[in-house]
């Protein structure tokens, strides 16, 4: 057998669906050096250890969201001081969208504070969708929960991933919302994967939850009959006004045991960094990586809080020796942009 077939041979045994309690109970409990150890070794058969893919994200509507998301500053039950802003034109997005390419990001996402999409919201987030696609990126969205009817009309205008958080455990949500059930977020996720989209599902720590619901969260997505292809790993972002705000800090080596149990479970996922990294130190983001997180976001906010700056991430990236991954879409070229390392704009 030659090595990539063993390779290939060896790499499908980790892709699993079948991830019991006990054992994801087990991988939190082993020592911290063993789960790292074990965490990127697997990531290395899987990706480039010193690449990191980097988003933009953008909220293309802001705020006035009628659901009860207790972390949620854009709900309209709380008072954040939020500006709530309606949905953005489509040239204003596509303009961010160039801007973002420039800085050095090979997706886009888009992300608007719905309960789901009104049937008058649809043409304007496909031009959206058709227009991002035009520059060579990749596209993703979320927009709250989607029929199947508008995955498919998405997924016709070429929206690559569509992001819907499971948030956390199914033990812990009700604690978190009431306005839509978990089952609500796996019908959307279903409808999703049979468009034929790609999934970008992951959650929240940090709420209050037990460790037990942290791995009841990562079993719900890595039991999917696919795994996500983007798995986001949130630390709660405690926002004044919200029912968060007061919450516990979460011990930072339990965050970055997450990250490692998260990659061991979905190796050939990408696991991304998102909320809450301004609360991260640099030491915390090379722990994070080397626990096979490999995917950012970047840019001023992420959605409508804080988010270290572009050229911080940067300059991070230079010290480890991590290169942005580039993205591989067929109809554009890989462009590299002569502004990469001076994104402070983005
Ligand atoms: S998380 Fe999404 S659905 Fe929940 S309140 Fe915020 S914007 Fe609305």
């Amino acid at each position: 057998m030659s090595t990539a077939t063993a390779r290939t041979v060896h790499n499908e045994q980790h892709i699993r669906h079948d991830w019991t309690s006990a054992e994801i109970a087990a991988l939190f409990k082993l020592p911290f050096n063993d789960l790292l150890f074990e965490a990127q070794s697997l990531h290395r058969q899987y990706f480039d250890p010193n690449q990191v893919q980097v988003s933009t994200l953008l909220s293309i509507k802001t705020g006035a969201c009628p659901e009860d998301c207790a972390y949620c500053p854009q709900s309209t039950r709380y008072d954040t001081g939020l500006e709530v802003e309606k949905l953005m034109e489509v040239d204003k997005v596509l303009e961010q969208a160039r801007a973002a390419k420039n800085a050095g990001s090979t997706r886009f996402c888009m992300g608007a504070a719905w309960r789901c999409p009104k049937p008058r919201d649809m043409p304007h987030v496909v031009a959206m969708v058709e227009g991002v696609r035009k520059m060579g990126m990749e596209t993703c969205m979320t927009l709250g929960m989607l029929s199947e009817e508008q995955a498919k009309q998405l997924a016709d205008a070429g929206l690559d991933y569509y992001n819907h958080n499971l948030d956390t455990s199914p033990e812990f949500y009700g604690d978190i919302i009431t306005t839509r059930t978990y089952q609500d977020r796996l019908d959307t996720l279903d409808h999703v994967r049979s468009s034929g989209m790609k999934v970008c599902s992951g959650g929240i720590v940090g709420m209050g939850e037990q460790q037990t619901d942290r791995a009841g969260m990562l079993q719900q997505l890595a039991n999917l009959p696919q795994h996500p292809e983007s798995v986001p790993i949130n630390m709660l972002v405690r926002v004044e006004g919200t029912p968060l705000a007061g919450q516990e800090d979460l011990d930072p080596i339990e965050f970055i045991r997450t990250i490692a149990v998260a990659r061991i479970m979905m190796p050939a996922s990408h696991v991304r960094l998102s909320a809450g990294r301004e609360e991260m130190n640099e030491q915390m983001h090379a722990l994070a990586y080397f626990a096979g997180a490999n995917s950012i976001f970047y840019g001023e906010k992420l959605l409508t809080t804080p988010n270290p700056r572009a050229n911080e991430d940067l300059a991070l990236f230079a010290r480890l020796g991590i290169n942005p991954e580039q993205r591989e879409l067929t109809e554009a070229p890989k462009d590299p942009s002569p502004h990469f390392y001076d994104a402070a704009s983005v």
